[in-house]
Protein backbone atom coordinates (compact mmCIF):
# COMPACT_ATOMS: atom_id res chain seq x y z
CA UNK A 1 0.00 0.00 0.00
CA UNK A 2 1.23 3.43 -1.08
CA UNK A 3 1.69 6.12 1.89
CA UNK A 4 -0.72 9.06 1.15
CA UNK A 5 -3.19 11.02 3.37
CA UNK A 6 -6.97 10.47 3.07
CA UNK A 7 -8.55 12.03 5.59
CA UNK A 8 -10.66 9.78 7.58
CA UNK A 9 -14.00 9.75 9.04
CA UNK A 10 -16.24 7.22 11.20
CA UNK A 11 -18.45 5.30 10.52
CA UNK A 12 -21.20 6.90 13.13
CA UNK A 13 -23.26 2.86 12.84
CA UNK A 14 -20.23 0.67 12.63
CA UNK A 15 -17.62 2.91 14.45
CA UNK A 16 -14.94 2.22 11.94
CA UNK A 17 -12.59 4.78 10.77
CA UNK A 18 -12.61 5.13 6.84
CA UNK A 19 -11.46 7.53 4.06
CA UNK A 20 -14.53 9.86 3.53
CA UNK A 21 -15.19 9.15 -0.14
CA UNK A 22 -16.38 5.39 0.99
CA UNK A 23 -18.87 7.09 3.34
CA UNK A 24 -21.88 8.45 2.83
CA UNK A 25 -22.69 12.02 4.37
CA UNK A 26 -26.04 13.03 6.19
CA UNK A 27 -26.52 16.58 7.57
CA UNK A 28 -28.57 18.36 9.67
CA UNK A 29 -29.23 21.82 7.99
CA UNK A 30 -29.68 25.01 9.69
CA UNK A 31 -33.53 24.52 9.24
CA UNK A 32 -33.15 21.42 11.16
CA UNK A 33 -33.93 18.90 8.31
CA UNK A 34 -31.91 15.81 8.06
CA UNK A 35 -30.82 14.81 4.22
CA UNK A 36 -27.97 12.66 2.50
CA UNK A 37 -25.40 14.88 1.59
CA UNK A 38 -23.43 13.17 -1.85
CA UNK A 39 -21.49 16.59 -2.53
CA UNK A 40 -20.26 16.36 1.42
CA UNK A 41 -20.45 20.21 1.03
CA UNK A 42 -23.70 20.86 2.43
CA UNK A 43 -23.65 23.56 5.46
CA UNK A 44 -24.58 21.91 8.77
CA UNK A 45 -23.81 19.22 11.27
CA UNK A 46 -22.78 16.12 9.45
CA UNK A 47 -22.31 12.21 10.43
CA UNK A 48 -21.15 9.37 8.44
CA UNK A 49 -22.14 6.23 7.22
CA UNK A 50 -20.49 3.60 5.31
CA UNK A 51 -21.85 3.30 1.55
CA UNK A 52 -23.79 0.61 2.25
CA UNK A 53 -27.75 0.20 3.60
CA UNK A 54 -26.39 -2.70 5.90
CA UNK A 55 -24.89 0.55 8.22
CA UNK A 56 -27.76 2.81 7.28
CA UNK A 57 -29.76 0.37 9.10
CA UNK A 58 -28.20 -0.61 11.94
CA UNK A 59 -28.02 3.46 12.75
CA UNK A 60 -31.73 3.06 12.52
CA UNK A 61 -31.61 0.48 14.62
CA UNK A 62 -29.38 2.05 17.06
CA UNK A 63 -30.50 5.54 16.90
CA UNK A 64 -26.70 6.54 15.56
CA UNK A 65 -27.71 9.32 13.87
CA UNK A 66 -29.64 10.91 16.88
CA UNK A 67 -26.33 11.20 19.10
CA UNK A 68 -24.30 12.30 16.06
CA UNK A 69 -26.27 15.19 15.00
CA UNK A 70 -27.03 16.10 18.58
CA UNK A 71 -30.73 15.88 17.38
CA UNK A 72 -34.11 13.66 18.05
CA UNK A 73 -34.41 11.63 14.36
CA UNK A 74 -38.03 10.61 13.72
CA UNK A 75 -38.86 7.08 12.60
CA UNK A 76 -40.69 8.54 9.54
CA UNK A 77 -37.19 10.84 8.94
CA UNK A 78 -35.23 7.41 9.16
CA UNK A 79 -37.55 5.89 6.83
CA UNK A 80 -37.25 8.59 3.94
CA UNK A 81 -33.19 8.41 4.15
CA UNK A 82 -33.32 4.44 3.90
CA UNK A 83 -35.01 5.59 0.27
CA UNK A 84 -33.07 8.02 -0.43
CA UNK A 85 -30.08 5.95 0.94
CA UNK A 86 -30.41 2.87 -1.35
CA UNK A 87 -31.59 5.57 -4.30
CA UNK A 88 -28.16 7.21 -3.99
CA UNK A 89 -26.30 3.72 -3.30
CA UNK A 90 -25.80 2.94 -7.37
CA UNK A 91 -24.76 6.83 -8.03
CA UNK A 92 -22.48 6.51 -5.10
CA UNK A 93 -20.68 3.52 -5.54
CA UNK A 94 -20.18 4.88 -9.67
CA UNK A 95 -18.87 7.91 -8.23
CA UNK A 96 -16.44 5.93 -5.91
CA UNK A 97 -15.44 3.72 -9.24
CA UNK A 98 -14.61 6.93 -11.29
CA UNK A 99 -12.41 8.58 -8.52
CA UNK A 100 -10.20 5.65 -7.64
CA UNK A 101 -7.67 7.03 -9.59
CA UNK A 102 -7.44 9.94 -7.93
CA UNK A 103 -5.05 11.27 -4.95
CA UNK A 104 -7.53 14.22 -3.98
ZN1 LIG B 1 -20.33 1.54 8.77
Amino acid sequence: MRPRKVPLRKCVACQEMKPKRELIRVVRTPNEEVLIDLTGKKAGRGAYLCGQVSCFKLAKKSKALDRALKQAVDASIYDQLEQDFIAVEDEFLAGKERESDEDE
